[in-house]
């Protein structure tokens, strides 16, 4: 850990991302044991890291099921029991949400697996899946001082394991409270309204989310992989927010199906959280031709089938390439390997070191049978007489000079050019966020540098009532960050409708 990921708050206790100061262990929750004794203290001396049980490459090539398994009782324990409780935590300063970490390991390491999994729900919405997709090797488990001397803890894995626990011993509920006589519509069910339908809830506000999409979850449904979420997870985070009393109304566009005007007539604040799915084209000679796809259009169609009308891409015996580095990507290539594909070839125009998507990720789509072509940047789809695409002529790639922020951008080779054979292209070059719809009512909401809406500390755009969050103001991002705006703006909305804003 270096000095310069720390934050201080006045008073020189460490302070998260957004300058809230962090508590050491002791002075914050009452019922974990405190400081750990010296015997849990050194147990990462003599016990090594251990990752979750994985099934088996070839196994997982086969179904669309979740790869990872959870821990066992003693090993979830033992692997608890390596965390050395440091009196600065930093896999807190790490995580986006703050979660109380080290406070539920300690618990963990005792074997109270409810009251741990009752203080990691404190700070998220959904601690379950966050622990499935976060890259947890860029947050907490990136921020763990063990790793000045040895592997980080499985923070993922563990909290993945208490939250299991949780579901299967009664220990997730949603109990509904007290109304408070207001309302509010959320736009856009993925995780940042989500969290911010399930935050305010709790506060007693009757909360309506609308959905485009014919089934909920943003996303977490549509986007990423059974692979790395299974549904029936979603579905089940899903579920205890209506139970809590959060009412859906799924195939609801609004701006479409219902003006954003009778949503500001009808409710007391609006919360938009429509994500970030405009995606970045090809824009090369033949970028059209027939076997083209956008990333998302074919993972969207595999993941809902035919109800979600994106049409399928045939991937069976096929060879197919997969352009972008990110995590889409990964999900592509993987996706790819289980419908079938004769071979499955991500290429992409930096070095493996640059590889923006999560090295998990990354592992997997190798152990899986995904091919890698390093430095290497396209210039044209070439296909057959009936239009369908049959290769890529690409170009290598080189490093420039470092430009004015120091970076050293790649560009093609003069002369370099080379082809592969692709039957299926999916392109995979990043989304920006949803454009607003084609109406009027809209123009008012200013944007920012990213193209997504401009919100104040508050997440309040800049029309009163109308709040924003996730990747719809931020561009694409993680989970977590959608979540923690979803969180804001719930504080946001209930300041300005309590009259404290
Ligand atoms: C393929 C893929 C894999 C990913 N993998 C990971 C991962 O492993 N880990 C990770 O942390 N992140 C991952 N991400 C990123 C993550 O999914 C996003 O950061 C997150 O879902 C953003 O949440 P959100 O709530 O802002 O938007 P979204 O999840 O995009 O949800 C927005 C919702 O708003 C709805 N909507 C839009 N317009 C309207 C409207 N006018 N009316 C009603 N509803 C509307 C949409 O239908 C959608 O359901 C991945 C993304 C993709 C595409």
């Amino acid at each position: 850990m270096t000095a310069s990921r720390v934050n201080i708050a006045p008073g020189g206790l460490p302070a998260s991302a957004d300058g809230a100061v962090i508590v050491p262990l002791h002075q914050d929750h009452p019922n974990a044991s405190g400081l750990a004794t010296s015997a849990q203290k050194y147990a990462w001396h003599s016990l090594s890291r251990e990752e979750p049980p994985k099934r088996d490459a070839k196994e997982r090539q086969a179904d669309f099921r979740e790869i990872y398994q959870l821990f066992d009782l003693e090993t979830v324990k033992a692997q608890a029991a390596r965390c050395i409780q440091c009196a600065m935590p930093f896999c807190r300063l790490g995580c986006p949400l703050s979660s109380r970490i080290p406070e539920w390991l300690a618990l963990v390491a005792e074997g109270r697996f409810l009251e741990a999994a009752e203080i990691s729900q404190e700070t998220s919405s959904m601690p379950e899946i966050c622990a499935r997709v976060c890259p947890q090797e860029r947050l907490c488990e990136g921020a763990c001082l063990l790793l000045e001397r040895a592997e980080p803890v499985p923070i993922g894995a563990i909290e993945k394991f208490i939250n299991e626990f949780a579901f299967e011993h009664g220990g997730a509920t949603a109990a509904r409270v007290m109304p408070n006589g207001k309302s509010v519509a959320v736009v856009g069910s993925g995780p940042a309204g989500i969290s911010c339908a399930d935050a305010l809830a709790k506060l007693g506000y009757a909360v309506t989310v609308f959905e485009a999409k014919p089934r909920a979850g943003g996303l977490l449904v549509n986007g990423i992989p059974s692979f790395k979420l299974q549904k029936e997870v979603v579905d089940r985070r899903l579920d205890l927010l209506m139970r809590r009393g959060i009412i859906f109304r799924h195939h609801t566009t609004i701006g479409q199906d219902l003006p954003l005007a009778k949503l500001l007539e009808e409710y007391d604040a609006v919360f938009l959280g429509r994500g970030a799915q405009h995606a970045r084209k090809l824009d090369v000679p033949g970028g059209n031709l027939k076997g083209s796809c956008l990333a998302l259009d074919f993972l969207i169609a595999q993941n809902l089938g035919p109800a979600s009308n994106y049409p399928s891409v045939p991937i069976e015996g096929r060879q197919v390439v997969v352009l972008g580095g990110g995590d889409t990507a990964m999900d592509c290539l993987r996706t790819a390997i289980r419908g079938g594909a004769r071979k499955a070839t991500c290429v992409y125009r930096r070095n493996e070191t640059h590889l923006p998507a999560s090295h998990r990720e990354y592992r997997n789509a190798l152990e899986e049978g995904a091919e890698f072509l390093f430095m290497a940047t396209p210039l044209e789809l070439v296909g057959n007489p009936q239009g369908e695409v049959t290769q890529i002529r690409l170009a290598r790639t080189e490093f420039g000079e470092p430009d004015a922020q120091g970076l050293r951008q790649p560009h093609a080779v003069p002369g370099s050019d080379f082809f592969i054979p692709a039957e299926v292209v999916l392109v995979a070059f990043g989304l920006d966020p949803t454009p607003f719809p084609d109406s009027p009512e809209w123009l008012d909401i200013q944007v920012n540098e990213l193209g997504g809406v401009a919100v104040d500390e508050n997440q309040m755009t800049s029309v009163p009532k109308v709040f924003a969050g996730g990747a719809q103001v931020n561009g694409a991002n993680l989970v977590v960050y959608a979540v923690r705006d979803g969180y804001r703006a719930a504080a946001g909305i209930h300041r300005y409708l309590s009259g404290k804003a």
